[in-house]
């Protein structure tokens, strides 16, 4: 057996893996880093100082068992480090890639407090299941025994995909309803390809059809069926839709054509990488060529539709955020690679108005100072006066965040408990909604999050739904059929 090779860091230096150069990268939607080499992933793993209290793994909202699955790999045992990686995550390599993990496990590791470059997690984690695909580790799902109940999931992003396979590990019969074409949510249509490439997605997907989970695409709840509906045709039901509702801008010209959606934006450009014919794209409505682009606002999604501008020839980038970059929601290591790909930042900067005649031309900006801090400690950024600035535009891009659709309304049923923000509310115990077998999780529930907080959602709603499924008097036991082997 490879001896145990651990504590690297006091002479091996932090890295990551290989990331191509920006004018490269900036020409086309593949991933920025390349994989780590058998060896780097060794030396990088090797790193780690087994601490015997991991604040990386206290960090991961999946409890990913860091130090382990790091050990096994730095002694060159790949498969056994899969074997535990994906026992906590059900999509590692997603996470790996675009977890943002310097706020997240990176970020709280002990030797990135002790200055010495934090451990890089993300990379190695997927290496592994990289790895584990190349190899054919990574298998359908074969449950032991097979369950009479069936569970109905709305929704096929990250939450009700991490639902859904852990359901059916346990045996259940598993419906996944999602209005789109394909599944995946946000990793499909909003994230870009290169934060993570489609294929990766889409063979997560062909793996869970193999393990006969069973997929009704192109299938709106509150249009093709109601929430009743399901309810009667399922022992339970999962509500994992995320959040759609784009908050809007305000302003004199706020209307002007070539103000768009961010969603919109990033879905045509996703859809066009994935080979469908977008009219908007093909008419230039949803497409940065040539133009000058203004982003607003500060978090991924201004990020990613920044990145996406530069990829499609915008002439000009430029993101307006009304706070400093300290305050911004979005990852620091997201606005690095925006700078090096021509990406300008305009920090403290609100607009007030959008010129032009039928179609937007220019923006009018004024600039803001860090006010007072609120109840939460956060400054209240406040317009300076007399500091209005213009600049070009010929498209600008919408990205001030999320919000829940009408849920109730939506879904046909009114007595669905939501919260003021029009978040599904449930019993964090489990996960179950005012209505008996309905259970919710991911965005809808946190409202806008991250991909790793719908999987810990997904898999706690699943345990929560198994529970109700079995102590439920409706749940009588009937025969059942014994998998093959
Ligand atoms: P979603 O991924 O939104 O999936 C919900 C699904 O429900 C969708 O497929 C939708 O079609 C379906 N649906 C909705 N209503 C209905 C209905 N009535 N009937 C049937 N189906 C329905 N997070 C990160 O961790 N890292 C990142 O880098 C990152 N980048 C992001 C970039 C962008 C542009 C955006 C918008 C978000 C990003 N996020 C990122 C956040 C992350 O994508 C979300 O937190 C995560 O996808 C939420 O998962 P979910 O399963 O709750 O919902
Ligand atoms: Fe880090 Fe995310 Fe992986 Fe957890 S799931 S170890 S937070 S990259
Ligand atoms: Fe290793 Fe860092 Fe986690 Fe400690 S905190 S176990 S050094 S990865």
């Amino acid at each position: 057996m490879a001896q145990t090779k651990m504590l690297g860091f006091v002479h091996t230096g932090q890295r990551m893996p290989d990331k191509r150069k920006a004018e490269l990268r900036a020409q086309d939607f593949q991933e920025i880093y390349a994989r780590f080499s058998d060896q780097s992933a060794q030396e990088q793993a090797g790193r780690c100082s087994q601490c015997g209290v991991p604040f990386c793994q206290v960090h991961c909202p999946v409890s990913n068992n860091i130090p382990d699955w790091l050990k096994l790999v730095a002694e060159g045992r790949l498969e056994e480090a899969y074997e535990v990686s994906q026992a906590t995550n059900n999509f590692p390599e997603i996470c790996g890639r675009i977890c943002p993990q310097d706020r997240l496990c990176e970020g709280n590791c002990t030797i990135e407090q002790s200055t010495h470059g934090a451990v890089t997690i993300g990379s190695v984690e997927k290496y592994i299941t990289d790895t584990a695909w190349d190899m054919g580790w990574v298998k359908p799902i074969q449950p032991t025994r097979e369950r009479p109940q069936s569970v109905g999931i709305v929704g096929a992003g990250p939450a009700g995909l991490a639902a859904a396979e852990q359901l059916r590990k346990k045996g259940y019969e598993v419906h996944v309803y999602d209005r789109y074409d394909r599944p995946g949510g946000l990793l499909i249509y909003g994230i870009p390809g290169f934060k993570l490439e489609k294929e990766v997605v889409l063979r997560r997907w062909q793996n869970m059809e193999k393990s006969g989970i069973r997929f009704h695409l192109g299938f709106e709840v509150g249009r093709n069926a109601t929430l009743t509906e399901l309810r009667l045709r399922h022992d339970a039901v999962l509500i994992a839709t995320g959040v759609y509702k784009a908050r809007d801008l305000e302003g004199p010209g706020a209307g002007l054509d070539g103000i768009v959606p961010a969603l919109d934006y990033l879905t045509a450009s996703n859809r066009v990488g994935l080979g469908d014919t977008v009219v908007d794209y093909e008419n230039g409505t949803l497409n940065a060529a040539g133009k000058n682009v203004v982003v607003i606002g500060g978090g991924d999604t201004a990020m990613d539709c920044v990145r996406t501008a530069i990829r499609q020839g915008a002439k000009s980038v430029k993101c307006l955020y009304r706070r400093n970059r300290a305050n911004m929601p979005g990852s620091q290591r997201e606005v690095a690679h925006a700078e090096e790909e021509g990406a300008e930042f305009v920090w403290q900067a609100a607009p007030e108005a959008f010129l032009g005649d039928a179609r937007v031309t220019h923006v009018r900006a004024h600039k803001m100072h860090m006010g007072v801090a609120d109840a939460t400690g956060r400054q209240t950024p406040m317009p300076i006066e007399g500091s209005a600035f213009t600049m070009e535009a010929d498209l600008v891009i919408k990205a001030l965040g999320f919000d829940p659709e009408d849920m109730p309304g939506l879904f046909g049923d009114k007595s669905l408990k939501v919260s003021r923000w029009g978040t599904v509310q449930i019993n964090h115990r489990t996960m179950m909604t005012n209505l008996d077998g309905v259970f919710a999780a991911g965005d809808i529930v946190r409202g806008a999050s991250l991909v790793v907080w719908g999987i810990k959602d997904g898999r706690d709603a699943a345990e929560g739904i198994h529970r109700f499924i079995q102590t439920s008097q409706a749940a009588v036991e009937r025969p059942v059929a014994v998998a093959a082997e």
